[in-house]
């Protein structure tokens, strides 16, 4: 057991460049976007084919009329086309302009109505004229079509032409998988829902960021067992949760990742237990990293946590986001599109979860070799005899902290919590002091 097996993963984060980091994601999300995603079907297979660029993600298929706790595996939707044309033949909606336009899981149709009987299958957003509301019918066997508050108000009165080439039948609820085996068995679970069409922050954000962690992961000597999923929202997370309910027993920490892509500043939603380490982790990462982030309580309402964090599992899994869902005006509209995510941002998101996943690696509990009376650190060339610098203080109070806290009860996060340095300087600390064999790790 020594800090140097966790090195390179510190020498990741010390060089990391956000913006490289966030053009590679930008453009898999750009990759991703026009894929017609939903609960089940091809898009949803083909999205994750190619996140398997990335990484060996593993697909299971589920079959139609599977029990999954108290919900059953829903038909499998696909669609190849849809449009309305006017009394003139002209495409007035079309599918192949924007998938949104399409009410999600739409049930096939193709017949000629009136514009009254029309408008009784229109969804549009009168207060954002210009955008294209995401609607879904998952569980109530409909049809319909999304469009701009301008497409509604410029249709005339007449007959229309609807045809809306899907099908619903039995089939499979596909998810994916990928587990990166480490030291030890406790696991560290990631999840991202990947059942929206194309929206980016709300759904391609965190598909993406869990796909390249997952790849950087492979790379570096890990402590934990690293589990990630990407499942359709809701249906997928209870899927997982029912086939995997033994597995569940080792995970240790959890994070739901979504939204890490627009300009606004880090929001960490804790666990329903309120007091995981991942919790202090969450916050500690964020500390010095995320000027004006916040930290919020769990609520069931969000995302998948909601199932991890259900009562007869209650997992300790927190959310990492930006601006969380429903509170971005763009949130479920054609305008949460590539321009609403940001390189940078994606970079600094990705830059975020390697800082909480370097806490979790290096969160060790040291003993003090020498615990009576404080070393000699002058004659050990660890204490600086000319003062001054600010880095260099912070160093020298963190070998102070470390050494007197060491005591086999404190871990590394204890240190920091109570000495108000940053997480990365008390774990540079003790690697020095360790090296200078003032420390060991306890067994
Ligand atoms: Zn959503």
């Amino acid at each position: 057991m020594t800090t140097s097996t966790s090195k390179p993963l510190g020498e990741v984060l010390e060089n990391w460049d956000a913006s490289r980091h966030g053009r590679e994601l930008h453009q898999l999300i750009t990759a991703l976007y026009p894929i017609c995603r939903s609960i089940t079907g091809d898009g949803f297979r083909q999205s994750l084919r190619l996140l398997q660029q990335q990484v060996p993600i593993e697909l299971h298929e589920v079959p139609t009329g599977t029990q999954v706790l108290d919900w059953t595996i829903p038909k499998e939707w696909n669609i190849r086309d849809a449009w309305i044309k006017d009394a003139q033949g002209r495409k007035v909606v079309d599918f192949a302009k924007s998938n949104l336009h399409v009410l999600n899981y739409s049930v096939p149709v193709r017949r000629r109505m009136r514009l009254a009987e029309l408008k009784e299958h229109l969804f549009s957003l009168p207060e954002t004229p210009d955008w294209i509301p995401y609607r879904t019918s998952y569980y109530r066997e409909t049809w319909g079509f999304c469009l701009t508050q301008r497409q509604l108000e410029a249709l005339p009165d007449g007959d229309y032409e609807v045809c809306i080439d899907s099908t619903l039948e039995p089939g499979h609820l596909t998810y994916g998988e990928f587990r990166i085996q480490g030291a030890t068995d406790d696991e560290v679970f990631i999840s991202c829902h990947s059942c929206h069409p194309s929206l980016c922050n709300d759904n391609l954000s965190g598909m993406t960021i869990a796909a390249r962690l997952a790849a950087l992961l492979s790379t570096v000597p890990v402590r934990h067992s690293y589990r990630f999923v990407w499942v359709p929202g809701t249906i997928g997370a209870i899927t997982w949760l029912a086939r995997n309910e033994a597995a569940t027993e080792r995970i240790r920490h959890g994070l739901v990742l979504s939204c890490l892509g627009d300009r606004g500043p880090f929001t960490y939603k804790r666990t329903r237990r309120g007091n995981a380490e991942i919790d202090r982790v969450a916050a500690q990462a964020l500390l010095s990293a995320a000027p004006g982030h916040s930290i919020v309580d769990f609520v069931p309402y969000g995302y998948d946590e909601r199932q991890y964090c259900s009562p007869g599992f209650n997992l300790p899994v927190g959310v990492l986001m930006r601006t969380p869902n429903g509170r971005y005006p763009e949130y479920h509209t054609s305008a949460d599109d590539l321009n609403l995510v940001d390189a940078t941002a994606l970079g600094e998101s990705l830059g975020m979860l390697l800082r909480t996943v370097f806490i979790l690696e290096t969160n060790w509990v040291y003993i003090n070799q020498c615990p009576k009376g404080e070393p000699q650190l002058g004659r050990r060339g660890l204490y600086r005899t000319l003062g001054g610098i600010k880095d260099s203080t912070q160093r020298e109070l963190a070998i102070l902290w470390v050494l007197n806290l060491s005591d086999g009860t404190h871990s590394l996060l204890d240190i920091a919590e109570r000495s108000k340095l940053d997480f990365c300087v008390v774990e540079e600390a003790a690697a020095t002091l360790q090296a200078h064999e003032l420390l060991r790790p306890k067994e």
